[in-house]
């Protein structure tokens, strides 16, 4: 397998002080370990900082730069894949719940998302999750089918798809990873939904720590995972990466 470990820092770094401890992490256990698809999500205010920080460390050479969306239209704010391109910007997370919550952004907006940013070669991490869980998975199976219509084989065959139950994403009052059981359905949800399509990759996002990654990886349904809070103070990354290693070796 080729793991994914996409570190999504939301708002949490500020400035690029901020930033520059999490490299060092990055790049200490980058040292280590090789394997693997690394993607640094920053604010869009530290892209060009954390562009600086890899330019500056071979340690981090094999790590991409991810924005944390991606808009298909020119709007004030708006962040475009040639905007990203420009940037050297290779990864998009793209229908993340905070952005369909507080932008609106809808499975339409989705879909133009993902396919700009394939045809700018920016790899899209889509984001699907339901709002509350829900063992019919109701709210799960409406996104990856309302962000997958039209699609074909070939196009998901070119997106990570990063599975973010709402709930457990740690902004959330009470949130807490999904237990493993719950994970594995869920997977098993898309997969139904792509009809015979496959994704890049699976990724469980959701609360992952340190103490819980070991455990959302060895269910074996998943090829990574995208990690919000955890990815975002030194300490908790450095958990994260001693953790992560046995399924980066
Ligand atoms: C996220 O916001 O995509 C996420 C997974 O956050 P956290 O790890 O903090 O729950």
């Amino acid at each position: 397998m080729n793991p994914f470990f996409i570190l999504n820092w939301k708002s949490y770094p500020a400035s690029q002080e901020d930033i520059l401890p999490l490299c060092a992490a990055l790049a200490d256990w980058r040292a280590r370990v090789t394997s693997g698809t690394v993607v640094m999500c920053p604010p869009a205010t530290l892209i060009d900082d954390t562009q600086k920080c890899v330019a500056a460390d071979e340690r981090l050479a094999s790590v991409l730069i991810g924005a944390q969306y991606l808009d298909a239209d020119a709007k004030t704010g708006g962040l475009t894949p040639a905007m990203l391109r420009a940037a050297n910007v290779s990864a998009a997370i793209i229908g993340h719940s905070d952005r369909r919550a507080q932008a609106g952004e809808t499975n339409a907006d989705v879909r133009s998302a993902w396919q700009q940013a394939i045809a700018h070669d920016i790899l899209p991490i889509v984001c699907v999750g339901q709002p509350a869980p829900d063992g019919s998975f109701a709210g799960l199976r409406e996104q990856v089918l309302g962000a997958f219509e039209g699609a074909s084989a070939t196009d998901v065959a070119q997106c990570v798809i990063a599975y973010e139950p709402v709930w457990a994403i740690s902004t959330t009052p009470g949130a807490r990873v999904e237990e493993s059981a719950d994970i594995v359905r869920a997977i098993q949800v898309i997969r139904e939904e792509l009809r015979g399509a496959t994704p890049k990759a699976i990724l469980y996002g959701g609360s992952v720590t340190g103490a819980s990654v070991s455990n959302v990886l060895s269910s074996g349904a998943v090829d990574g995972v995208l990690v919000g809070r955890a990815s975002a103070s030194p300490d908790s990354l450095t958990e994260l990466h001693e953790a992560l290693t046995p399924f980066f070796s």
